[in-house]
């Protein structure tokens, strides 16, 4: 049996950064992973450069059934420390929109600098170990297809439920319960929504056609580009919408901050020979406005009533549709849900009732929105139960 100080079941974002900060206060860490390497999802996020923080980082863009609990471990660990770290290890890096910050190279850098850490203060690294069991007694014992290992904390760091196809399991979800902490109803997040009947025949010809819109559900609404695809509508104003969705009608604005009632009229006596497919084609993709101008195709905007008009600028506005569903964990960037935060410190990410268990990251319900919030969730509750494990 080798013994440590400290377990982490996981090593993606969350456990790569408690095991760092763990070494850094001279803790012997032992990062275990059943994937071959290490940060899978580091190395394909953010289409492979990782958007791996957000600088507008507040509580309020995470989704949890305590909207509190994240504060804590977000004022411990800043985007700031985290782009100290990018700068420390000369990783260049660029914001794209709306403060996301991706590598100019590839996320491999990220990883890379994230073991680089780790070496600097000996944590002992080991993938592809599958873990059988997990024990307490004085201390948590975890066996493994390779070795038997024993350390006074454990720390659940192994993500959520979101692409089983790249080996994501519900161990933390599993093992969380099996040491008596509730879980939170868990669902896919940041996930295309899927359509059936006529509007699926509608959007279905749209795939690949994407434009900026507002999706709102509710009162909330996002203001980002909007994508159709094969089953329904994807792009990141969806995405970020779906995390909050669970059913009922979602509402587009096809063209946010346009009076599309005034431009309509306007054009009826600007281009009175033209088509309102070629009218819409000035502001929309040529496609949809081929598909929305379908049902008066042939006929002249002169030949069109205003109340005509005035109902194709009400469904530009506030195109009312409602989702059959989503395309669940296979195509989910997040799970929403998890680890109940009633059962952690928000301090520390300590289970309440178990002393020297800690569960960190993506498992815990905490579940930011699309830009680099999730990382930075996992940087953040990483460090913070590395300060204390
Ligand atoms: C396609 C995609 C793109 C994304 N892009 C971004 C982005 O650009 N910016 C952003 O902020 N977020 C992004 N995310 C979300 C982000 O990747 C996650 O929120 C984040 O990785 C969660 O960190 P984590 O450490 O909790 O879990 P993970 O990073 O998922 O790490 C969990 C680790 O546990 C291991 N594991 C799982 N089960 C077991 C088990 N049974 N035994 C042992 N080990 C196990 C896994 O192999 C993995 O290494 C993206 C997600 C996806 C799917």
């Amino acid at each position: 049996m080798t013994q440590h100080d400290v377990i982490i079941l996981g090593a993606g974002a969350a456990g790569l950064m408690c095991a760092i900060r763990a070494g850094q206060r001279g803790r012997r860490v032992l990062l275990l992973d059943h994937a071959p390497a290490v940060g899978a999802k580091i190395l394909i996020s953010g289409g492979g450069r990782c958007n791996f923080t957000n600088t507008g980082t507040a509580p309020d863009r995470f989704l949890s059934d305590n909207p509190h609990f994240c504060r804590s471990a977000l004022s411990r660990f800043s985007p700031a420390d985290f782009i100290a770290m990018v700068r420390k290890h000369g990783i260049a890096f660029h914001e794209k929109t709306l403060g996301q910050l991706f590598c100019d190279g590839s996320a491999r850098e990220i990883v890379a600098m994230l073991l680089a850490e780790c070496a600097s203060v000996r944590v002992d690294v080991r993938v592809a170990h599958r873990v059988m069991d997990v024990s307490r007694a004085d201390a948590f014992r975890v066996e493994t297809d390779r070795g038997v290992f024993s350390a006074g904390s454990l720390v659940l760091a192994t993500g959520g439920l979101s692409i089983p196809k790249m080996g994501a399991t519900g161990f933390s979800h599993d093992w969380a319960v099996r040491f008596g902490l509730r879980l939170t109803e868990t669902r896919p997040g940041l996930v295309p929504l899927t359509f059936d009947g006529d509007l699926l025949a509608l959007m279905r010809p749209l795939s690949g056609v994407s434009l900026p819109c507002s999706v709102a559900f509710g009162r909330l609404a996002f203001r980002e580009a909007l994508l159709f695809t094969h089953r329904g509508l994807s792009g990141p104003a969806v995405l970020q919408i779906s995390s909050y969705w669970r059913h009922g009608a979602i509402a587009l604005d096809l063209l946010p901050g346009v009076d599309a009632a005034a431009f309509l009229l306007a054009r009826k006596r600007d281009r009175p020979k033209a088509g309102l497919g070629s009218v819409l084609a000035e502001v929309l993709p040529a496609r949809l406005a081929a598909a929305l101008a379908e049902p008066v195709a042939g006929r002249r905007m002169a030949d069109l009533p205003d109340r005509t008009l005035l109902a194709v600028a009400d469904q530009l506005l506030r195109w009312t549709v409602s989702p059959s569903g989503t395309e669940g964990y296979a195509k989910a960037e997040v799970t929403c849900g998890g680890v109940d935060t009633r059962d952690l410190s928000s301090a520390t990410m300590a289970a309440r009732e178990v002393p020297g268990l800690f569960v960190i990251g993506e498992a815990v319900d905490v579940t930011g929105w699309l830009g680099g919030y999730n990382f930075q969730w996992a940087w953040a509750s990483g460090w913070s139960a590395g300060e204390a494990v």
